[in-house]
């Protein structure tokens, strides 16, 4: 699912797609999103080149095993920026450039996708919630690409007060779903730095770097679940006024 995509393609296609307002919310998240993660970008290169002892992998292996944590493997996945935690099948994927590599950003990368491992381990009340949420998300983008292509057929029934708060219901779905993943993100890089700190892995200027990549990833969220509310917001307040018109 690629929440970028979805609201790319709502510009011109969500209902409020023809309005000042709309273009304008939509722009700036869009513009707001590109500066976060060119900046997250540069800071990554830059922090790839200070070397630690430690690769990604063995970073891991180790947060991992001083959390009592056994039953979960850390595996190289292909592609970049494909880190990921995967609870079903309890595996820790680091990319290539953080797996094999020794350097503070394939280090706060590897441990911060071990602070999933760890909220999993302890049943972190926020990561359970939003793995519930999961299939309503799926769902509801799905129904969302529907609508949008009803819309674009020019059915008739696209404008009627009903399809509108259809997507007002489909939206904030996906919406509450990006801000429960803030907590969820921001708990993952606490518990990250909490252990890169304790461990001693990374000495406090590679710990400030550390930190500072982590912030600018979490950012990424921070400013997408911004985006998700201000368009929510518009849409209720479309779907709101219309229903006034009709009265
Ligand atoms: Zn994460």
């Amino acid at each position: 699912m690629n929440l970028e995509i979805l609201s790319l393609a709502q510009v011109g296609l969500a209902p409020g797609g023809f309005s000042m307002t709309y273009i304008v919310i939509i722009g700036v998240s869009m513009l707001a999103s590109f500066l976060i993660s060119g900046t997250l970008k540069r800071r990554f290169n830059e922090y790839s080149q200070i070397p630690i002892r430690m690769t990604g992998a063995q970073i891991a292996e180790a947060m991992l095993r001083q959390h009592g944590i056994n039953d979960v493997q850390v595996i190289c996945t292909p592609g970049h920026l494909t880190d990921h935690y995967d609870p079903t099948k309890k595996t820790v994927n680091l990319s290539e450039s953080v797996y094999s590599v020794n350097s503070v950003a394939a280090a706060a990368v590897a441990a911060h996708e071990c602070g999933h491992a760890v909220q999993h381990q302890q049943a972190y009340h926020w990561l359970g919630l939003r793995s519930k949420l999961v299939p309503a998300v799926e769902f509801s983008s799905k129904m969302l690409n529907w609508l949008m292509i009803i819309g674009i057929l020019g059915i008739g029934v696209a404008h009627s007060p009903m399809m509108l708060w259809a997507w007002v219901v489909l939206f904030g779905v996906t919406t509450v779903f990006s801000v429960v993943t803030l907590p969820v993100e921001f708990d993952a890089s606490r518990r990250a730095l909490a252990w890169m700190e304790s461990s001693g892995v990374a000495a406090s200027m590679e710990h400030d770097k550390a930190k500072n990549a982590l912030f600018w990833a979490a950012m990424t969220y921070f400013a997408a679940a911004v985006g998700s509310i201000a368009q929510l917001a518009y849409f209720l307040m479309m779907a709101l006024g219309g229903r006034r018109n009709e009265n």
